[in-house]
């Protein structure tokens, strides 16, 4: 039984707690695409953790994590999270299996991203400067590392020796860097060429560790399909930030959708039974882009992102404050449908217990006529939101545990939402911990 749990909107809704309360009653975890760019937080017996790269079934020592062939694997960011988040904290070495087709995402590629959007100045995207971008530009370049090729000596170094003849050459002419006088350590590094023989000894100081986690993952999944085990895979970032159906150019640079498991895993179309969205009861988006719904007094905002999350809302990642607004019907509505949706997870509902009246997005107005589908970039920029305004509860409703204990208010906020966006809320998250949770 294959289950995926996605993101419906622009990231952020969740999704880490409601994997790792569904982890606990898998057999296998997985991350099918992204890398480091995006952070799940994780309340649990062993406190607070932020995993930007390990599935979220590490906290389980049952659960067989899967890094699989689509993501973008930063190896000194996976042994630094594995150190600080997971094993410093007494939790059991996790069963970890890493694709040997994963590509690895190298120095250069952040290096790449902070001087892109250096170079793009008041026009950046807003990159978390992860090396996301120029890390899958690479790949469907096919100038990309496989974690395969760190296990060949000769085979590395010389492909490592192509690919810096390519980058030096970029570096020099794009970026001018032998033309810039770094005055900090970190400029330094910006400023440098690249030194294929320092690469190859990075990489190889990793073998070791990594030996006994690579392995054929596809071939691990469907044996793991077939044995009838209970899979999750775990989305990163949402609907809406997906390269090809998002709100390009403010999208990843991968698809967040369930449906590209099958790519990045490996396994068949028709293995994914259930599409858990989870979507949240308001809206954060972090970076640039387009944000209808987005509040934009920015003491109505501050009010709301404060109370955001367990912590306010601020990038698991970045520690920047994420725009805020309110639940937006025509973006979930879409996002839900691009993920192919079986049952919604309704996230941060207790977040809103302190308005006397909420106000939800039910439509978009563009130039002067209401729309419902939500529309391509350049029009979405002139949407302004059509706003209605439900009744609050205010009162604390994190104790609650089956639907009938949500005050009626509450419950009405979750049934407007499941009618206006057309698929079924099954799940209701009231709270940070673990035991917030109604399933309905
Ligand atoms: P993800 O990337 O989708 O996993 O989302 P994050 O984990 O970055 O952001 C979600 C934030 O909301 C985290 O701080 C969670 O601890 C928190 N959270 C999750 N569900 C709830 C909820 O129902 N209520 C509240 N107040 N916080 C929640």
């Amino acid at each position: 039984m294959v289950r995926a749990i996605v993101g419906g909107n622009w990231g952020d809704e969740g999704k880490g707690k409601i994997t790792d309360m569904l982890g606990a009653q898998s057999d296998v975890v997985v991350r099918f695409q992204g890398g480091a760019n995006a952070g799940h937080t994780i309340i649990n017996e062993y406190g607070r953790s932020a995993l930007h790269l390990l599935p979220s079934g590490v906290f389980n020592p049952h659960v067989t994590n899967v890094i699989a062939q689509g993501v973008a694997l930063d190896l000194e960011k996976l042994f630094h999270e594995l150190d600080t988040e997971v094993l410093s904290k007494g939790v059991p070495s996790p069963k970890l299996l890493i694709s040997d087709r994963a590509h690895v995402l190298l120095p250069y590629h952040i290096q790449f991203d902070t001087l892109e959007e250096m170079r793009l100045a008041e026009k950046a995207y807003g990159s978390t400067k992860s090396g996301i971008a120029p890390f899958y530009s690479d790949k469907v370049m096919k100038k990309g590392i496989q974690v395969c090729e760190i296990f060949h000596d000769d085979l590395l170094m010389n492909h490592l020796c192509e690919l810096a003849e390519l980058k030096n050459a970029m570096l020099i002419n794009v970026y001018h860097v032998d033309q810039r006088t770094p005055r900090t350590e970190e400029e330094k590094k910006l400023f440098s060429l690249i030194d294929p023989k320092a690469l190859f000894d990075l990489l190889v100081s990793f073998r070791e560790r990594l030996r006994p986690m690579v392995g054929d993952a596809a071939a691990f999944l469907h044996r793991s399909i077939r044995e009838g085990k209970k899979i999750l895979l775990e989305g990163q970032l949402g609907s809406l930030k997906d390269t090809d159906n998002g709100i390009y150019p403010m999208v990843t640079s991968s698809s967040p959708l369930a449906g590209f498991a099958c790519v990045g895993a490996g396994i068949p179309p028709w293995s994914i039974q259930e599409v858990t969205t989870v979507v949240k009861a308001y809206s954060s988006s972090v970076g640039a882009g387009a944000f209808v719904s987005e509040i934009l007094d920015p003491n109505t905002a501050e009010d709301l992102r404060r109370r955001g999350g367990d912590k306010g809302e601020y990038g698991a990642t970045t520690g920047r404050p994420r725009r805020v607004g309110w639940f937006d019907v025509v973006a979930t509505r879409y996002g839900c449908m691009m993920q192919g949706t079986t049952g919604v997870a309704l996230t941060n509902i207790d977040v809103l217990s302190y308005l006397d009246q909420i106000p939800v997005c039910v439509a978009y107005e563009l130039d002067g006529r209401r729309i419902d589908e939500f529309p391509v970039t350049p029009l979405l920029d002139r949407c302004k939101p059509v706003i209605e305004y439900l009744p609050g509860w205010k009162c604390d409703i994190t104790k609650a545990r089956t639907f009938d204990e949500l005050p009626e208010n509450a419950r009405k906020y979750v049934e407007f939402i499941e009618k206006s966006i057309g698929y079924p809320v099954s799940m209701v998250s009231n709270g940070p911990a673990r035991e917030s949770i109604i399933y309905r």
